[in-house]
């Protein structure tokens, strides 16, 4: 039986060409083109994890001014509070925090204490998604420091593509690179990064919905642990 095929449009062919294209180059060399296209309509987003950081580097070398989004859910373990502050001393960071419209308490209030552990996805959406796309519209394109291989949710990104629900361009800079390339990276250039890594942590996000992963299981399988869920929404 025939089934029908989505047309790839015009605009679909171009990112694919420059996906391509930018699968074989630097990391700066993408950013040059995306500042050359895109700013100042170009953000970044961060939650300073090891990828984050090394991104980052690169950011403050090529365009030092573009704007940081962070995720403040109100849930962060204040080794992220520590490390963002230490980037902040390093970088001239142009960070913007995006909250949600709820505080914690008033959250609590309403749907009751400990949403994560009854309503993930609910909580997940009130204090990441909405924010996310509340900081991100208006933007024409998004710089995320995402890996393939991080998790199969992530294995067919591409450098650069299209982002449906936030109706921009999404560029993946380090969708090529390994857990091991990026910390070559940040011990070669000696940068700040989360000292939760040092204590077992390989993927770091709101504390009630983190672990620590024991030696030989995947890097993010210390997030919600014991659920089906594997992303909290954001990158989907
Ligand atoms: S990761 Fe956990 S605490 Fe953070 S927003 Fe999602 S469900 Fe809530």
């Amino acid at each position: 039986m025939l089934t029908a095929v989505k047309p790839i449009s015009r605009q679909e062919n171009e990112l694919n060409h420059w996906a391509d294209h930018f699968e074989t180059r630097s990391v700066e060399a993408l950013l040059e083109w995306a500042v050359e296209h895109y700013a100042p309509q170009l953000v970044m987003t961060s939650n300073f994890g090891a990828e984050g950081v090394v991104l980052l580097d690169h950011l403050a070398r090529v365009a030092p001014g573009t704007p940081v989004i962070y995720l403040s859910t109100g849930y962060q373990f204040a080794a992220t509070d520590e490390v963002k502050e230490r980037l902040q001393a390093r970088y001239p960071l142009n960070l913007i925090e995006a909250s949600a419209a709820l505080s914690v308490a008033e959250q609590d209030a309403q749907h009751g204490p400990r949403l994560y552990e009854r309503n993930s996805d609910l909580c997940c959406r009130m204090r990441k998604v909405e924010p996310l796309q509340n900081a991100l519209r208006g933007q024409r394109a998004w710089l995320a420091a995402l890996r393939r291989d991080q998790s199969p949710t992530r294995a067919h990104i591409k450098t650069v593509e299209w982002n449906e629900r936030n109706q921009l361009v999404k560029l993946h800079p380090l969708a090529g690179w390994t857990r091991a390339r990026v910390w070559d990276y940040i011990v070669k250039h000696d940068l700040p990064y989360n000292r939760l890594y040092d204590e077992g942590y390989t993927s770091i996000g709101c504390w009630p919905c983190t672990k620590r992963v024991a030696a030989g299981q995947h890097e993010r399988s210390g997030r919600w642990d014991g659920q089906q869920k594997q992303e909290c929404g954001i990158h989907l």
